[in-house]
C-alpha cells in the first residue's frame, strides 16, 4: 500500500521516515484511514514548506500530487474546480489561454492547491489581494472518520478558517473551488528602483502601495551603515495589450513554463557563506537600474524567478537552510529597522532576503499575515551564531506583536509560537472536535503542540 520513504521539507533539514502512500483515486483515501498507524496521518503536497509541516515520522504520508484533476471551469466567472493535487502552474497553464491568473502566487508556482490552502498562502499582491483563501468559494474536506465534509465560509466558517492555514491538521482537502483573477495579458508591466537605505526602501513601499498590483522589495541583508537595507524593489501591475510589443500581441495569453534546468546533484558545503553572499548582493545591487519604468515581463521572470532552477534549494549543500519570515505590525517600523541592524551585524549571510508590506488579515486562525512588514530570509543551517541570533530576531518579533510563518519555521519554541498566534487555542478545539482521536498530525504539529 505504501513504501517507507525518508522526507524533508524544501529546507532539507529535519528528515524523518514515513510510510508513503500516493494514491491516484479519492476513494482510495477513506481505506487509508482506516488502515493508519499509530503515529497518525498527514497529507503532503509537493513538498514546498521549508520545513516538516508535510512530514509525520513513524506514521502515514499522503502525498496528494497524483490526484491532480481539473474537475470544472466556468470560464465566464473564472472560477475552477480542481483535486488538491493540482499544482498553481497546472492552473495556469490551464486557465491563461481563457484569461485568468491564479488570485495569489507564492515565489514558487510548484505549490498545489491543498498546501496553498492548508498554508493559506500570500503573494506579491497580499496589500490588494489577501491570502489565498479568500478566493476559495469551497473545498471538500476529508476527515478523520472518513465523511467528506464541504466546507463554504459561510455554511462552517470554523472549519473552513481552521483548515485555511490549518497545515492539513483538521483533514485531507479533497478538492477545491478557485476564484481565479482575470488578467488582459500574460504578461506583467514592471517598475524597477533601487533605494539606498532602509528608510528609503519603507518610505517607498508605503508610498507606492496603491500604485501597483504587486510589489516586493530584495534587500541586501549584509548591507550596513548608510547602506543598511539597501533594497532592490520591482512593482507591476498586468500589461494591457497595448502595453505588449506589436509582435507578442498576437498571443496575449502566452505562458510556457518550459523544462527546468536542473542544479548539479552535489554541492559543497559552505558554498553559500558570508563572503560569497557578501559579492552576489553587492552584484546583484549594483546590476538593478537606479530607476526603469515600463519593463513587460513574463510570469515566470517576474513571479518565480528561483523556478527557472529545478532544486536550486541543493545549492545549500546537504546540510540545508532555514528560512525565517516574520511580520510585525504598521507601527513598528523601528523594530523592523533593527532586525535589519542585527542581521547585518551578525554577518548572517541571506541571499533571497524580501520585504513587503501585508494588507488586511483573513479570518485563519493560524494564517500567518497580519497588516505589516514581513521580511523573509534564508540561512545556510551551518551559519556560525544562527541560534542566537533567530532567538534574538523571535524576542523583537514577539514584543512587536508579530509572528513568525509555520510554513517556514524550524525552530521556534512551542511557547513562543504560541504567544504569537492568540487564536492557537480556538484552532486546538476545533480539531478537537473534527479529529477527537489526533488521527492528522505531522512533525511540525508534535514539535508546536499545535
Ligand atoms: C521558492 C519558494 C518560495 C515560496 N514563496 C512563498 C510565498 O511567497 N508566500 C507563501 O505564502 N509561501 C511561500 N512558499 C511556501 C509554500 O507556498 C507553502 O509552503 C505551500 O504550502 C507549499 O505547498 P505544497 O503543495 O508544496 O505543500 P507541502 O509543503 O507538501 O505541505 C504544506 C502543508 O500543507 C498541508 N497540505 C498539503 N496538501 C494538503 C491537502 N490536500 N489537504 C490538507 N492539507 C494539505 C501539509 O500537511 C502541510 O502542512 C514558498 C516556498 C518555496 C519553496
Amino acid at each position: 500500500m505504501s513504501d517507507r520513504e525518508a522526507l524533508t521539507g524544501w529546507g532539507h533539514t529535519a528528515p524523518s521516515v514515513a510510510q508513503v502512500a500516493e494514491p491516484a483515486e479519492p476513494a482510495d483515501l477513506p481505506g487509508l484511514l482506516r488502515a493508519a498507524p499509530q503515529r497518525g496521518v498527514i497529507a503532503r503536497g509537493l513538498g514546498r514548506s521549508y520545513n516538516n509541516a508535510a512530514q509525520n515520522g513513524g506514521g502515514l504520508v499522503i502525498r496528494t500530487t497524483r490526484m491532480n484533476r481539473i474537475l470544472d471551469i466556468d470560464a465566464d466567472r473564472g472560477l475552477v474546480t480542481c483535486e488538491a493535487g493540482v499544482s498553481l502552474e497546472q492552473l495556469m497553464t490551464t486557465m491563461l489561454p481563457l484569461g485568468w491568473f491564479v488570485p495569489v502566487s507564492p515565489g514558487t508556482r510548484q505549490v498545489t492547491v491543498g498546501g496553498a490552502i492548508a498554508a493559506d498562502v500570500h503573494g506579491k499582491n497580499h496589500h490588494v489581494a489577501g491570502s489565498f483563501a479568500v478566493h476559495v468559494p469551497a473545498f471538500d474536506l476529508l476527515t478523520s472518520g472518513g465523511q467528506v465534509r464541504h466546507v463554504t465560509p459561510g455554511s462552517d466558517p470554523d472549519l473552513f478558517w481552521a483548515t485555511a492555514g490549518g497545515m492539513g491538521l483538521t483533514g485531507i482537502i479533497l478538492r477545491a473551488t478557485v476564484a481565479m483573477k482575470q488578467v488582459p495579458t500574460s504578461r506583467v508591466r514592471v517598475d524597477t528602483v533601487r533605494t539606498a537605505d532602509i528608510d528609503e526602501t519603507m518610505a517607498y513601499l508605503s508610498d507606492t502601495d496603491s500604485a501597483y498590483d504587486y510589489t516586493v522589495a530584495w534587500s541586501d541583508c549584509l548591507a550596513r551603515g548608510g547602506s543598511l537595507g539597501r533594497s532592490v524593489i520591482t512593482s507591476g501591475s498586468f500589461a494591457a495589450l497595448d502595453d505588449l510589443p506589436a509582435k507578442d500581441r498576437g498571443d496575449r495569453y502566452a505562458f510556457r513554463p518550459g523544462a527546468l534546468a536542473a542544479a548539479p546533484p552535489v554541492f559543497p558545503t559552505g558554498l553559500v557563506n558570508r563572503r560569497t553572499v557578501a559579492l552576489l548582493n553587492e552584484a546583484w545591487y549594483r546590476k538593478a537600474p537606479k530607476r526603469r519604468i515600463g519593463e513587460i515581463q513574463t510570469i515566470g521572470a517576474f513571479f518565480h524567478p528561483l523556478d527557472g532552477i529545478r532544486n536550486w534549494n541543493r545549492v545549500y549543500g546537504p546540510a540545508g537552510f532555514l528560512q525565517y519570515q516574520y511580520v510585525m505590525p504598521f507601527g513598528q517600523e523601528d523594530a523592523v529597522r533593527r532586525s535589519f541592524e542585527r542581521i547585518s551585524q551578525a554577518a548572517a549571510p541571506s541571499f533571497v532576503t524580501v520585504l513587503k508590506r501585508f494588507g488586511q488579515a483573513d479570518p485563519g486562525l493560524l494564517s500567518f499575515p497580519m497588516p505589516g512588514w514581513t521580511l523573509a530570509l534564508d540561512f545556510p543551517a551551518r551559519t556560525p551564531g544562527l541560534a542566537g541570533l533567530l532567538d534574538w530576531l523571535d524576542a523583537l518579533v514577539l514584543d512587536a506583536g508579530g509572528r513568525v510563518y509555520l510554513a517556514k519555521d524550524s525552530r521556534v519554541p512551542a511557547g513562543v509560537l504560541a504567544r504569537m498566534y492568540p487564536r492557537l487555542e480556538e484552532f486546538r478545539k476545533v480539531c478537537a472536535q473534527i479529529d477527537p482521536d489526533r488521527m492528522f498530525i505531522s512533525d511540525l504539529a508534535r514539535r508546536l503542540a499545535l
